[in-house]
C-alpha cells in the first residue's frame, strides 16, 4: 500500500470557540507559521457565525475552510440550520458531519449522515464523516462493528467516483478532549478496517486513495507517531487546534 498516493489532511475543529474577531486573529497569526509547509492540507472548521470573516483572512494563504455541519435539505422550514449551499457561497470548501457531539447532545443518527453527505456532495464540497465508538462499545470489543457499520450507512447509495472527495475521520469517542489518545498502533489498525470496509463496499484502489485521520487528543507531542502510520492520514483537531503553535506543530509533524 502506498500511503504517499493519499491527501494527508490536518483539520482543526473549534467546536463551539473563538467569537469571529478572535478567528480572525488566530488567522493572522497561524498564516506566516504555515506559509509554504504544503506537505498537507490545513483547513481550520469554524462556528458558522466566523465563516465570512475567516473566509476573508485566508485569502493568499495555505489554510482552507470549513464548517461544522451542514444540514441535508436545500433550503425551507429548518429554523436555526445551514444549508451545504449556503456553506458553499461563503467560501467553505469541508464540511464535518457525524462528529461524536452532534450524535451525543443534537440527535445525529446514521442515517442523517448519510443525508447530509449527499447534500455536501450535492454542493461541490467536501465532507469528513466522523465515526468512532464509545468507551463502552469498545470494553465491549465492538469497536470494529461499530465503525464498520457506521461507515457502511454514512456511504449509503455514494459512488466510487463520489468517495474520492470524501474524508473519513476516526474519532473513537473516549479519546476526544479527554486528553487520552488512542496508541498509533490502535489507531492504526481501526483505520485499516475502515479501509477494509471502504475496500468491500467498493474496491482496493477506491480504498487506497481514501484519507482517513484520526481524532482524539491529537497534539504537537504524539502527532508525530500518529501520523507515521501507514493507515493515519491526517488528523481532525478539537483542543490543540486553539493554539497557533500546537496546531502549527502538529502541520509540522505531517510534512513529508
Ligand atoms: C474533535 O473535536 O474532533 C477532537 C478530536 O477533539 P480533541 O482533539 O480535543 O480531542
Amino acid at each position: 500500500m502506498d500511503k504517499s498516493k493519499r491527501k494527508v489532511v490536518i483539520a482543526g475543529n473549534w467546536k463551539m470557540n473563538m467569537t469571529f474577531r478572535q478567528g480572525v486573529a488566530f488567522i493572522n497569526e497561524l498564516k506566516p507559521m504555515v506559509q509554504g509547509k504544503d506537505g498537507c492540507e490545513i483547513v481550520v472548521c469554524v462556528p458558522d457565525t466566523d465563516i465570512s470573516a475567516v473566509s476573508e483572512a485566508i485569502k493568499g494563504s495555505n489554510i482552507k475552510l470549513g464548517a461544522q455541519n451542514a444540514h441535508w435539505a436545500k433550503s425551507g422550514a429548518f429554523t436555526g440550520e445551514t444549508s451545504a449551499d449556503m456553506l458553499a457561497e461563503l467560501g467553505v470548501e469541508y464540511v464535518i458531519i457525524g462528529h461524536s457531539e452532534r450524535r451525543q447532545h443534537f440527535g445525529e443518527i446514521n442515517r442523517t449522515v448519510n443525508m447530509r453527505l449527499k447534500a455536501i456532495l450535492g454542493a461541490g464540497l467536501k465532507p469528513i464523516v466522523c465515526v468512532g465508538e464509545l468507551e463502552t462499545e469498545r470494553e465491549l470489543g465492538i469497536t470494529t462493528e461499530v465503525v464498520s457499520l457506521q461507515t457502511k450507512v454514512a456511504l449509503h447509495e455514494i459512488t466510487a467516483e463520489q468517495m474520492k472527495g470524501i474524508i473519513i475521520a476516526y474519532e473513537p469517542v473516549w479519546a476526544i478532549g479527554t486528553g487520552k489518545t488512542a496508541t498509533a498502533d490502535e489507531a492504526d489498525r481501526v483505520n485499516g478496517i475502515i479501509r477494509d470496509v471502504i475496500a468491500g463496499l467498493y474496491n482496493k484502489d477506491t480504498a487506497e486513495a481514501t484519507t482517513i485521520q484520526y481524532g482524539g487528543s491529537m497534539n504537537s507531542k504524539n502527532a508525530a507517531e500518529l501520523l507515521s502510520k501507514l493507515n493515519v492520514d491526517g488528523g481532525l483537531i478539537g483542543g490543540a487546534s486553539l493554539k497557533t503553535e500546537d496546531f502549527t506543530a502538529i502541520i509540522e509533524a505531517a510534512q513529508k
